[in-house]
Parts: C-alpha cells; structure tokens; sequence
C-alpha cells in the first residue's frame, strides 16, 4: 500500500455536494469579485481567528507583503524574520525595501526564539514577524512582551497554523496585523491561491482593503498606488464550507501527531516534534529530525512512503538572497534544522493504518 505525502481524497470527497452547490451559488449569482461571499467569509474567518477584522487577498504572500505596507514599512527599516522559515516570510520584506534580521529558532520547536529577539533590536527596527512554523504557535506572549517594551509592531506569518493559539489567544490575533495562506495544501486551502489578513485595527483593516483592490475604495478614484489582489468569490464561497470542517480536520491531525509520537519514540536517533509549554500545535506538518535524513527519506521512498523537506535550503543561503551577502555557518540552527528535517505523511482522513505502515518503515530502517 503506498502512502503518500497528501492526499486531498479523504478531506474532499465527504464535502463534494456542500462545496458544489457553494460554487454553483457564486455562479448564479453573477458577482464574481468583491461580493457577498468574500464579506461572508472574512466576517467568518474574522471570528475564527478572534479578530474584528479579516480582509481577504489573493494569496499569503501579497497578505505578508500587505500588511507591511500598510504599516508603512519601507527603505530603512528592519524586520525581524526567522532565520528558518519558508522564503515567502523575507520575500515580503524584500517588497517594501526593508532590511532582514533574521533570527535564529529555538531548536527543540523550530520556532522563533523570544530570548533572542532583544540582541537583534536596534533604533532602526519595525517589526517582528514570527511564522508558526508547521503548525505550532510561537510563545506569542513571550514576543508581544518584548515588541511591547521596544515599541514595536508584529505581524505573524499565520501560513501555517490556522486554529493553533499561545496561552488561550488564537493565532492571527496577536500582530497589528497578521497574515494567512489557503493555498490548497494549508491547513484551510481553498482550490487556488488566496489568502488574508486579520487585525483589530479598524483603520489598518481598511488600508489593506484599500490596497488590495487598485488604491481604491470608490471605483474609480484612487487613494494610493495600490495592487489588484483579491480574493475572489468563488475561492470565498469554498473557503467558508471548508472552514465549518477546520476544527474537526485539526483534530484528526492531532490523533494522526499523536500516533505517530507513540510509534516513533526512542526509535533511532529520531527527535520528534516538540510543542512549547501555553502552546498548541496544529500540524500543518509532521516535521521529525535525523543525522541520516537523505538516506531515510530513499528508504521510505522505495516503501512507498511519500516525505517532502520543509526547507532544504534556508532564506539566506537562496541564490535569490546571494547580494546580502549572508555566509554559511552564519546561522547555524537553521543550516542545522534544513539538513536534518523530514515531514512525514500528514492529512485530514489519514488512517491509523496507514501512520502504522509509514512508522513500521521507518523502525525497519534504523537498527534496533
Ligand atoms: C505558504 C506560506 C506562505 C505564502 O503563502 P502563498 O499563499 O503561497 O503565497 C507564507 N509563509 C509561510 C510560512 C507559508 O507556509
């Protein structure tokens, strides 16, 4: 029986006829940007995610890039990232002209450090932007406490952990504003790119309305030089069906995490994920660590076992980010975690079955 990294079966085929007819709705209705569904879905995902405001746009990236915009960050300016994240996180950055800062994770959660963030502020920073990295919260009371004392703003990369929360506040809640992808394969995909940003700042909430849809808010009189990147109604109308599903996939992937803890423990020179104290954990990914990564991945390749490495190469060492002039051994944790990091299987519907057979494959390849 082969196993692969995702499959979307199980969590689309229960949910085909609610979907469907959400579709055919948007198509009736003949309003196919900017309409009813997009209001009803952020209105929705607004109160999931235990904010006032949530404004929809057309992937993760333009949310990230977004929000810095909209904060007015620019040339001269440092952003804290992690020095571990997916390349979208600096990207933004990038877009605005400000400078990256990164900064090394916590290696036992992959997750942005607080007791290192003070040793990376000087006059000249902005932003802290921590990204829940696979699904679990960072200490976001830890990093609101520092970005408090030093004045400055956070937005979180929500990419990843959708549902997850720090010390009973959900993710997305945190930042001035904060960020989110349904790209098909997150935790909330919709069948396409799109993406969103959440806050309580209703003057914020509105800028980014405004930016997303050409500077405008009155068709055809624009305010500023603005993008076209919203969500459209169908990916809306999906999203809210899926949605009303999150919670009860979320779960499935905690027991699916849990199976796996209970397998793998003790076996090899394996570490398993580990979830900070306040935090939770969603598991967008199964991330588990060996000295033998390459040589498991092939075996667990040829066992029919699907694995992918989230990321094999860190932001800094990109060929994109060769004129900033970033060494290796600069940031050892995250050249460390990218040689060693492997996702496992991971899906809503995944069976007790099938975690059995990808942790048989892996007990078979390290000797006992
Ligand atoms: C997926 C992802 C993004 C970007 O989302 P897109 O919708 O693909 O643009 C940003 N940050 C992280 C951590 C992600 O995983």
């Amino acid at each position: 029986m082969q196993v692969p990294f995702l499959s979307f079966g199980p969590q689309h085929e229960p949910i085909r006829d609610e979907v469907l007819a959400a579709m055919a709705r948007v198509y009736d209705a003949q309003w196919y940007v900017l309409g009813q569904s997009v209001a009803d879905f952020e209105q929705q995902f607004a109160a999931y995610c235990q904010v006032k405001h949530c404004v929809g746009v057309a992937n993760g990236l333009d949310a990230l890039h977004l929000a810095l915009k909209a904060l007015n960050v620019g040339p001269g300016d440092e952003v804290i990232v992690p020095s571990n994240t997916y390349i979208a996180t600096w990207l933004a950055v990038s877009y605005v002209g400000a400078t990256v800062v990164p900064v090394e994770p916590d290696p036992a959660t992959h997750n942005l450090d607080p007791a290192l963030l003070e040793a990376a502020i000087t006059p000249r920073t902005r932003v802290i932007m921590p990204v829940h990295l696979y699904g679990q919260a960072c200490r976001m009371t830890d990093i609101m406490a520092v970005a408090r004392r030093h004045n400055l703003h956070v937005v979180e990369d929500n990419a990843q952990a959708q549902g997850a929360s720090c010390d009973g506040g959900r993710t997305g809640s945190f930042g001035t504003l904060n960020a989110t992808s349904f790209y098909p394969g997150k935790n909330l995909g919709a069948l396409g790119d799109a993406g969103a940003v959440t806050t309580n700042d209703e003057d914020l909430a509105r800028q980014v309305r405004v930016l997303r849809n050409y500077g405008s808010q009155q068709k055809y009189y624009n305010e500023v030089v603005g993008h076209n990147s919203r969500l459209d109604e169908l990916q809306a109308a999906v999203l809210s069906v899926k949605l009303g599903h999150l919670d009860a996939w979320t779960s499935q992937r905690q027991q699916i995490a849990a199976l796996y803890n209970e397998a793998l423990q003790g076996v090899g020179d394996l570490q398993l994920p580990v979830v900070a104290a306040g935090c939770t954990h969603v598991y967008h990914l199964y991330v588990v660590r060996t000295r033998q990564r390459e040589a498991l991945q092939q075996h667990l390749q040829q066992r029919g076992v699907g694995t992918l490495i989230h990321y094999p190469v860190p932001p800094h060492l990109q060929q994109a980010y060769q004129h900033l002039g970033f060494r290796a051994g600069q940031f050892p944790v995250a050249e460390e975690l990218a040689q060693t990091v492997l996702s496992l299987p991971m899906w809503p519907g995944m069976s007790a079955e099938q975690v059995q057979q990808v942790a048989a494959a892996i007990r078979e390849f390290f000797p006992a």
